[in-house]
């Protein structure tokens, strides 16, 4: 039998209906906070990652699904939302028209990772990009946003923690620092470290080897790391956070792995995630826009996976949504029965009443299970009877009473119980 891919899930309709919930509560909450919904091709070219997210990262290097298209293209999936939503935000000309964008997602996002709790090759990420400013508040909005879309999907206990990387020339200066203090200390790190601290020296504060973090905060210690002018804006985004009382924690050793990132960074954590616990994760990128040809456009967002929001949450069980239900179910008996029973559950439908009926020559009892289990509110019985004196019998599940019924009163009775 064939199998679904590794790392890669089937979200199945039990499961569907807690997905539903965290879709709907923070479309609700980015609407709420004035963000539009973007939605971006899966597929992009291969070297739109490699320009803004970097060649040596992790994510181009090791776990793009790359591949050549029919044409010889180099194609990728794309590993995340930021680089594709910066493409979109050039392709539209949002930056000749309407710099200002505030912009949301909600898709998937695929890395060949090993798979494992938390961690998968097809995820989901819900997150936000607000293009256009290099104002405080607008960090200090972003990381509220996301703060509240947790909230929003019960999640509790998260850990917000905030840092500054400083503008292109302080990571630049934080970068030869960390190569200078870490060359002499090589053997303290791992091999993937010895490489990076050649390559890209900031990715080595993403190990989380204990060693290597021990050499790096060591390291850490004799940096200064921000301009005068980046401190400011970051005093001033804790400033807007304290305001709006959003909880948080200052962490100087919080990077984001990917090239992008300048200014404000910052990551959510949860205790129910073991290993891998970051929830999410954001930050500035004010050179991006740029790198990928635009203008200088400052700009920060953040993403949140769904799958570990799902485990956040306890696990998901929440049960099927209330307005999924069935407001009626259909339950004939004989062929004749089941014609007319058709014909009433397109009628029924028409008037925008949830309904089903059997399609498997079920049993009356049969059928009178399923309702139950579809969460009917009401079952409508046809029989012989029934179709002699041209009515149905419609049983409210939650009273048990049971009434006949002349079919033009059908809907008005069924809406009137449950609007
Ligand atoms: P990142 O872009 O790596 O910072 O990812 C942002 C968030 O997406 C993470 O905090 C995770 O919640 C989620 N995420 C990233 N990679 C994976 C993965 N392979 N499987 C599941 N969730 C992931």
């Amino acid at each position: 039998m064939p199998k679904a891919l590794k790392g890669m899930k089937d979200i199945i309709p039990q499961d569907a209906a807690m997905w539903q919930r965290f879709e709907s509560a923070s479309r609700g909450i980015f609407h709420t906070f004035g963000y539009r919904e973007i939605r971006t091709p899966i597929l992009e070219e291969t070297a739109l990652f490699v320009k803004s997210i970097g060649g040596e990262t992790d994510i181009v290097t090791k776990e793009m699904f790359s591949f050549k298209d029919r044409g010889e293209r180099d194609i990728s999936m794309r590993p995340e939302g930021t680089a594709p939503i910066a493409r979109a935000y050039l392709e539209a000309g949002f930056h000749n028209t309407e710099m200002f964008q505030k912009l949301y997602y909600i898709g998937p996002m695929f890395r060949a990772e090993r798979p494992q709790a938390g961690r998968m090759r097809q995820f989901h990420q819900i997150g936000a990009e607000a293009i256009g400013s290099s104002h405080p508040a607008l960090d200090a909005e972003v990381i509220a946003l996301m703060a509240k879309i947790l909230d929003g999907c019960g999640i509790k206990d998260y850990r917000i923690r905030v840092n500054s990387l400083g503008c292109a020339e302080d990571k630049k200066r934080l970068s030869k620092a960390l190569k200078d203090d870490l060359s002499g200390k090589k053997v303290l790190l791992c091999d993937d470290c010895k490489t990076r601290i050649k390559v890209n020296p900031l990715r080595v504060m993403d190990c989380k080897k204990d060693s290597c973090r021990d050499a790096v905060r060591g390291a850490f210690r004799a940096i200064k790391l921000l301009c005068e002018g980046c401190v400011k804006h970051f005093d001033s985004v804790k400033a807007r956070l304290d305001d709006i009382k959003v909880s948080y924690v200052t962490d100087q050793y919080i990077v984001r792995g990917l090239d992008y990132y300048t200014g404000t960074v910052f990551e959510v954590s949860h205790p129910a995630l073991g290993a891998q616990d970051a929830l999410g994760a954001g930050g500035r990128y004010d050179n991006l826009i740029k790198d990928l040809g635009g203008p200088e456009i400052s700009a920060t967002g953040f993403a949140l996976g769904m799958e570990r929001m799902l485990i956040a949450a306890g696990g998901g069980k929440f049960g099927e949504k209330p307005e999924n239900r069935l407001a009626a179910y259909i339950a004939t008996i004989g062929v004749e029965a089941e014609r007319r029973g058709f014909e009433i559950v397109n009628a029924l439908r028409v008037s925008g009443v949830k309904c089903d009926m059997d399609y498997e020559g079920k049993s009356l009892k049969a059928q009178m299970r399923s309702a139950d289990k579809l969460g009917a509110r009401f079952v409508i019985i046809i029989g012989e009877d029934e179709l002699a004196r041209d009515e149905v019998t419609l049983r409210d599940m939650e009273s048990k009473e049971q009434v006949s019924v002349k079919l033009p009163d059908l809907v008005k009775r069924i809406t009137g119980k449950i609007c």
